[in-house]
């Protein structure tokens, strides 16, 4: 462990354990801990902060506060066909994915394609961290959930829909990550709001309107304003589109009915989550397909510089990572200490 006054340099184990220890202290279960330590470590080694360490407070007090039920075991509800259906009970999101994950995949290896519909439950996290997985496994993997309720549709100023990420994966050649893209609706995730409104930082000009509806750059009036769509009335309907999948299609809630019955805590709010494994195998993609594939993303990435490929970003910090340990702000690790 290395230190300077602002931050601190910690390895991957000692940073999955800043996570997980204040989980299992507020009585998470082992399963969701776990669950849950390996994704935010791995956001921080990623260098995607806006969902690493910094949102293990938030759930631990989404536990104190009694909105997110701490030992919930998930329940497969209906399981006939291609489409899974589990039941988190009000617990949190990661453990059900991950214990969902064989069955769909089993589905999609019968059917071609199949769905998990996961109800109840609180994503806190970077979906790329799902989709990966899945295409770790040979899927063409598609997800969503609701996020929290801030964006103004395309030349609107009010919140109208949720931060809502959509992530995609599509396995590549031995040795090779998946390539993964994973979004938000929002120009931004609100966490990268949030994150500069705690050290103090401007938003760069574009990102959010005031209550009144005025372009800002303050993150307290964003935060009591909205944030954009990204792409304009391209981003909108698509998160239009995941509000829609994760929401109403699954039987579960629209953003504005998850913030209606939250709990502000500073934890996640309750939604549904969609998550598609697609068998290459069973659409005429079989090896020879998906190595072409393969190729034509190395060689975009070869002749396209200094463009790059969604993903390869987050790829390089985690070899980083790995390799020389992961910063961490020193006020969070205090606060996190204080957790364990
Ligand atoms: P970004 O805008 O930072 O990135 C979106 C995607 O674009 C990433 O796949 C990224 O790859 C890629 N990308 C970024 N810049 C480039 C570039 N110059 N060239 C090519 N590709 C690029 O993400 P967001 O702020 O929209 O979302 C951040 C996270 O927030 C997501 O992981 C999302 O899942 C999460 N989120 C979670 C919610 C929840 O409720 N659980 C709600 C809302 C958001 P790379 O990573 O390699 O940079």
């Amino acid at each position: 462990m290395a230190t300077n006054t602002d931050n601190i340099r910690l390895s991957f184990d000692e940073v999955r354990q800043l996570a997980e220890q204040p989980l299992l202290n507020c009585g998470i279960s082992r399963e969701h801990a776990d669950a849950m330590a390996d994704v935010v470590a791995l956001a921080e080694a990623d260098e995607a902060r806006s969902h690493g360490l910094y949102r293990i407070p938030g759930c631990v007090q989404a536990v104190r506060s009694g909105k997110v039920a701490p030992r919930a075991e998930p329940e497969v509800t209906a399981s006939a066909g291609a489409v899974v259906r589990m039941d988190a009970r009000c617990g949190f999101a990661l453990y059900p994915l991950r214990a969902g994950q064989p069955l769909l995949v089993d589905k999609a290896r019968q059917f071609g394609l199949a769905a998990l519909a996961l109800n109840n439950c609180y994503h806190f996290s970077a979906l790329w961290a799902d989709v990966e997985r899945l295409a770790e496994s040979g899927m063409v993997a598609l997800s969503c959930t609701i996020g929290a309720h801030n964006v103004a549709l395309a030349g609107g100023s009010a919140p109208a829909f949720g931060t809502n990420p959509l992530a995609f994966a599509f396995p590549r050649g031995a040795g090779r990550k998946p390539f993964v893209f994973d979004l938000s609706s929002s120009v931004v995730a609100k966490g990268e709001i949030e994150l500069r409104r705690r050290s103090g930082m401007p938003l760069p000009p574009g990102w959010a309107v005031d209550r009144e509806g005025a372009l800002t750059t303050n993150p307290d009036d964003a935060l009591n304003g909205a944030i954009l769509p990204f792409g304009g009335h391209k981003g909108a309907a698509l998160g239009l589109m995941v509000e829609l999948l994760a929401g109403p299609l699954i039987g579960d809630l629209r953003s504005a009915e998850a913030l209606a019955i939250d709990t502000h805590d500073g934890g996640p709010l309750r939604g549904g989550y969609l998550m598609l494994a697609i068998d290459p195998r069973h659409f005429g993609g079989g090896p020879g397909k998906m190595e072409d594939a393969d190729a034509w993303l190395t060689s975009l990435a070869e002749q396209h510089q200094p463009a790059r490929l969604p993903g390869t970003r987050r790829h390089a910090a985690r070899q980083r990572s790995l390799a020389q340990g992961i910063c961490i702000p020193r006020v969070l690790y205090d606060q996190l200490l204080e957790l364990c």
